[in-house]
């Protein structure tokens, strides 16, 4: 039998939102023994949102972790995108899951069925390269002789995980075993912050999947932003030539 996998995705509303969550839906409807936790930072539910999950046949639970007031009105530097919803995530892993692994999979990045494969094995931590990330192209251990030998990242800022949220996977026991593992509110170290509130755990201890890191199975693709959302009211709007 396989190990369960669980797949926590953020998502929120915008222009792009049903596009990006109707492909992923798509990519995660391949995968076998996969529970989606998809969050929504929002304060309520969308039914959209409920038809494209329900739509897919996946095992799925859709809930919401609004984005703390002082950050979403924060004016100036970036937020922390996604954290509340990740974390509402990880409490449900706390309280539902006793085995296998999870993964934090944004609902805009391009993700190999492969990957899904290789991470459900997960006994504490894997890592793995993440493409299409900064100047720098890709976000990836260094490996050398098949042992870890440090970070490679557009951005390194003194981070001891220099790791994006999409290269790495967590074992749901190691996970268990570490009661106050959670996620902080700090834009650049959400994945550093996370990592070491795994401790004990080393870098160095990370499992290397993707033929030790030789090979990209996951991108972190951005879509390109859009007006506001949407809707098919066309009453709404000026645009219209009606006959
Ligand atoms: N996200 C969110 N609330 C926000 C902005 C983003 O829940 O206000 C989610 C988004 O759907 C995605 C994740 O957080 O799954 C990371 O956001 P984004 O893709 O915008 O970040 P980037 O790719 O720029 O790092
Ligand atoms: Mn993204």
């Amino acid at each position: 039998d396989l190990p369960p996998l669980y797949i926590i995705t953020p998502t929120y509303r915008r222009a792009e939102q049903l596009a990006e969550l109707t492909r992923l839906s798509h990519t995660l409807m391949l995968v076998p023994n996969l529970i989606w936790l998809v969050i929504e930072d929002a304060y309520s539910t969308n039914s959209l949102v409920d038809d494209i999950l329900k739509r897919s046949g996946i095992r799925y639970h859709y809930m919401i972790a609004p984005m703390p007031v002082q950050y979403k009105n924060k004016t100036k530097g970036p937020r922390p995108r996604g954290v509340s919803n990740r974390n509402k995530g990880l409490e449900w892993i706390r309280e539902n899951a006793y085995s296998g692994a999870f993964y934090f999979a944004d609902d805009d990045n391009t993700y190999d069925l492969t990957l899904f494969n290789e991470i459900r094995y997960t006994k504490t931590v894997s890592m793995f390269p993440v493409g299409l990330i900064t100047k720098a192209g890709v976000s990836s251990p260094i490996v050398k002789n098949g042992t870890f030998r440090g970070f490679y990242d557009g951005w390194i800022g003194g981070r001891k995980f220099a790791v994006d949220m999409a290269g790495f996977a967590v074992s749901v026991s190691f996970f268990l075993s570490r009661p106050q593992a959670s996620m902080p509110f700090k834009p650049g170290f959400e994945e550093d912050g996370f990592l070491k509130s795994l401790a004990p755990f080393e870098p160095f201890e990370a499992e290397l999947l993707a033929s030790n890191c030789t090979k990209i199975l996951v991108w972190h693709t951005q879509t390109k932003k859009n007006e506001p959302a949407w809707s098919l009211d066309y009453s709404k709007y000026n645009n219209t030539n009606l006959i």
